[in-house]
């Protein structure tokens, strides 16, 4: 059996993508989702990867279903903070719960999965955190108080992270997609999308969950065992820094 890793938001999209990349390299996966039953199903039918439910934003939560993974997989070794959720509106009329709900899950999330693994990490000086952050974390987006300022903090506990474990054999990346094709982005707004967002992507196309997914195969491999604390942008040529 390969490494156990465990994939946030790991059945639909973007993690979906990780986690079969991840299995394909030879690790024990497992996929973590919030509700939607039947696209978990489906997904464990088409890639006999397991899947354990649960929310990212419920720390006590966390704490069972990660000791669920490990009971019948092994120690987390990889941990992929993927789940992500919006919930745009412009900030003069964001309520309350929109904003809650976007740190809750896309900030939060990170701490909630990322706290109850990192003992057993520095127990064993080997680990793999891999945060998915966004663009809209880097360069701010209108409509996305809320989402940017979440995955703005992403980073920041990516770097603080890494400087905390670098000595403990734990490396702690950030991957910022740009606009990736997934039903996040296919929810826009067909117009918005081919007259707005496309023409701002240098490269003419929306990214593949694909090659988000073969970063993470990269990050989680023994050759980026000095990459840590680092953020990869993998955006077209969007937001270039
Ligand atoms: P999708 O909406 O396609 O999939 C989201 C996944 O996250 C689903 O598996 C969903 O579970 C799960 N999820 C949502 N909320 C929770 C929660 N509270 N607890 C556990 N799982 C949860 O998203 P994408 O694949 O597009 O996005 C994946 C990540 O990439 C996100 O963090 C997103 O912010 C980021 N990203 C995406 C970009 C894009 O262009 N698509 C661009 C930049 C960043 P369920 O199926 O049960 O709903």
């Amino acid at each position: 059996m390969g490494k156990v890793a465990l994939v946030t938001g790991g059945t639909r999209g973007i993690g979906a993508a990780i986690s079969t990349a991840l299995k394909k390299a030879g690790y024990s996966v497992a996929a973590n989702y919030a509700g939607n039953d039947d696209a978990a199903a489906k997904f464990t039918d088409e890639t006999g990867i397991p899947t354990y439910k649960w929310s990212v934003a419920d720390y006590d939560a966390c704490i069972d279903g990660i000791g669920s993974v490990e009971a019948e997989l092994g120690p987390v070794e990889i941990l992929v903070n993927n789940a992500g959720i919006t919930r745009d509106a412009m900030f003069h009329k964001m309520k309350p719960e929109q904003w809650r709900d976007v740190i809750d899950t896309n900030l939060s999330g990170m701490f909630n999965m990322t706290h109850p693994v990192w003992s057993g990490m520095r127990d064993r000086k080997f680990g793999r955190i891999i945060n998915i952050s966004s663009i809209n974390g880097q360069k701010g987006q209108m409509g996305q108080a809320n989402y940017s300022a979440a995955k703005a903090g992403d980073l920041g506990f990516t770097k603080a992270l890494a400087q905390e474990g670098a000595f403990k054999g734990i490396t702690v990346n950030a991957i910022c997609p740009g606009y990736i094709g997934t039903e996040m982005v296919r929810a826009i707004d067909d117009d918005i999308l081919n007259s707005k967002i496309i023409p701002q992507i240098p490269v003419g196309r929306l990214g593949e969950p694909d090659e988000i997914a073969r970063i993470v195969v990269f990050l989680a491999s023994d050759d980026a065992g000095f990459i840590t604390g680092s953020t990869i942008s993998a955006n077209g040529g969007q937001y270039v820094i």
